[in-house]
């Protein structure tokens, strides 16, 4: 009799060790999880990004007939994807080949208030650019003026994007009238990858290959301004 209680005894022992252990594997997976990618510093964090334009609204067509839209969203696929992967959790404005309104006033409202309601700790709106002079080229961030967070979110993202760009460096810029940069009360920056009025940029943005290093750079600056706040 007593050598069966002793039994029983040290059977839930280890039966509270198992689950102890389990438990501690657990919390250490979720740690682990948390600081996966960076310089020991942890990154969970949720960020809403926007392609911009989509269905009727192409956006800028580029010198070769590039259409900005597919442009758009074929790099916020790639960014969301890269962003999922460090463990950051990601909201789309679109995921498809879709305006959000009947306007183009209707449609940006609808992406504003997806940033206004889901307040990520940053939202990043993707873009192509276009300029009358065709040799003018690079990626440039842009932030609205009065917002500090913007501000150093935009020169974070530029910094990542100008060492993809050595030869061509360029300064995040601040802006007043874009309707996405005044309206949304969460820190919230404007990428324009590259522009589509320039050949050679142009055919490389519809390249995979280059609109995953684009995606990449964009992902580490987002990744260095979320660690820094
Ligand atoms: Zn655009």
């Amino acid at each position: 009799m007593r050598e069966k209680i002793k039994f029983s005894a040290a059977a839930v022992i280890l039966a509270i060790l198992f689950v102890l252990c389990r438990l501690a594997g657990a919390g250490l997976r979720e740690e682990i999880q948390q600081v996966r990618g960076t310089a020991g510093k942890t990154v969970s964090a949720f960020v809403v990004l926007d392609a911009g334009h989509g269905g009727i609204d192409g956006g800028k067509t580029g010198v070769n007939g590039e259409k900005e839209k597919e442009i758009n969203l074929k790099i916020s696929l790639h960014l969301k994807n890269l962003l999922e992967e460090e463990g950051i959790q990601v909201k789309m404005t679109r995921s498809g080949d879709e305006r959000l309104g009947k306007s183009q006033v209707e449609d940006l409202k609808a992406r504003v208030k997806i940033m206004n309601e889901e307040k990520p700790a940053l939202a990043v709106s993707i873009h192509q650019n276009s300029y009358h002079e065709e040799n003018v080229h690079g990626a440039q961030v842009f932030y609205y003026e009065d917002s500090e967070e913007g501000a150093e979110a935009a020169d974070t993202v530029q910094a990542a994007l100008n060492a993809i760009q050595e030869s061509n460096p360029k300064e995040a810029k601040s802006n007043r009238s874009y309707y996405i940069l005044k309206k949304t009360e969460v820190p919230v920056i404007i990428v324009e990858c590259g522009f589509l009025s320039n050949r050679e940029e142009a055919e490389k943005l519809t390249d995979e290959t280059y609109q995953q290093t684009v995606a990449a750079a964009v992902r580490d600056g987002i990744i260095n301004y979320i660690s820094q706040n």
